[in-house]
């Protein structure tokens, strides 16, 4: 029989972790800082991993992200938009190395594609016959809000592509907010004794939120395109994710410039302490990297669990911020 300590500790996580995914993904407004998130996140994947008994479908280590609200339009995703397992050390990243090789029953040397993990909002683009027709959030993986109206006020976002593109393309990438420009944004709105956003994640995603785009309109948010979803005429398509990203570049979306194809492991470990070193010269915010298997058929092979790709995993940097102040409220980090 399970320890009812344990019992009530895993229930307690699961209450606690489901308030901060509201506070977090539907209200844009979190209470705690994401290292705390992190935190109690792994210790209750712990519990359940050592007491299977207690692992439940609906608990938050099952599930992504939040319910879409019921002020947007609800927009079915086509192919589901998961999360994505995170390291936070060298040893959780050679781990996870390792079982890529073991699942694809391979010695040689794996080739990932290398890019930042940008903080801000996940988003879906669908593009026919080359026009932009509709964009959404992640919501809860399967179903997201219509925000097509918010994201066509986005500057560096094309509304029509360019070049041989396929007749439908949906792109996924984020949202977010520069720092320079959060900066100048809150300046104003300081000075104008208006709302001021925690962070650049939150000003991003509340700004792709509002139900007015004319709002959105006024915010400084840029878009990067880290992959695709749902395509027609797979068969223009590369086999390896950093050739499809230079797809994506070539029919006009932007993409960041510090994604790299490395070949191997080893070559992860390099760009992870070389973006960790440079972190602070970089336009916009990232809380990691994320390393992806660069060839489709093994992504494919590695496949996904419930909430996250095989095939992918964000090395977190350690957390910046000694503290922080949100929302009036100082927390140790
Ligand atoms: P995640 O942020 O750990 O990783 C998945 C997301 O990364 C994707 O949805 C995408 O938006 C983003 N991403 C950025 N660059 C990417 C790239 N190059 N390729 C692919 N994806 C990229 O997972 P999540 O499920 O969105 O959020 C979990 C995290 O959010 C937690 O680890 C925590 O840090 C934070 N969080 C904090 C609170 C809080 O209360 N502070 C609450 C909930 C979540």
């Amino acid at each position: 029989m399970t320890d009812p300590s344990v019992t009530q500790r895993v229930e307690q996580l699961r209450a606690l972790l489901t308030r901060y995914n509201r506070e977090y993904y539907e209200l844009d407004a979190p209470t705690v800082p994401d290292a705390e998130y992190d935190r109690l996140f792994r210790e209750l994947q712990a519990l359940e991993q050592q007491h299977p008994e207690l692992s439940h479908s609906h608990s938050p280590t099952q599930k992504v992200g939040s319910a879409p609200l019921d002020a947007f339009t609800q927009v079915q995703h086509e192919a589901p938009m998961l999360s994505l397992d995170n390291a936070f050390s060298d040893e959780e990243f050679n781990a996870f190395s390792k079982r890529v090789n073991e699942r694809l029953d391979t010695a040689a040397a794996v080739t990932y594609c290398c890019e930042p993990k940008l903080d801000g909002a996940a988003v879906s683009l669908l593009y026919e016959d080359g026009k932009l027709v509709r964009g959404a959030t992640r919501g809860d993986g399967q179903v997201g809000e219509d925000i097509t109206s918010n994201v066509r006020t986005i500057r560096n976002l094309p509304l029509q592509l360019q070049g041989d593109y396929p007749a439908r393309l949906e792109v996924r990438g984020e949202v977010f907010m520069p720092v320079k420009a959060f900066a100048d944004y809150n300046d104003k709105a300081l000075a104008a004794g208006e709302k001021t956003f925690a962070n650049p994640r939150n000003a991003a995603a509340g700004s792709l939120r509002q139900l007015d785009s004319r709002i959105t309109a006024q915010r400084p948010l840029h878009f990067y395109a880290y992959g695709m979803g749902v395509v027609s005429a797979e068969q223009v398509l590369a086999d390896s994710h950093y050739q499809r990203l230079q797809q994506l570049s070539d029919w006009g979306l932007p993409i960041s410039a510090e994604v790299k194809q490395v070949s191997d492991a080893e070559g992860c470990s390099a760009y992870y302490q070389d973006i960790l070193q440079r972190r602070e010269q970089l336009r916009y915010e990232i809380d990691g990297v994320v390393f992806k298997v660069d060839n489709i058929k093994q992504q494919q092979d590695l496949g996904f669990v419930s909430r996250a790709p095989r095939w992918a995993i964000a090395w977190k940097f350690p957390a910046q911020e000694e503290m922080t102040v949100l929302h009036g409220v100082d927390f140790q980090v």
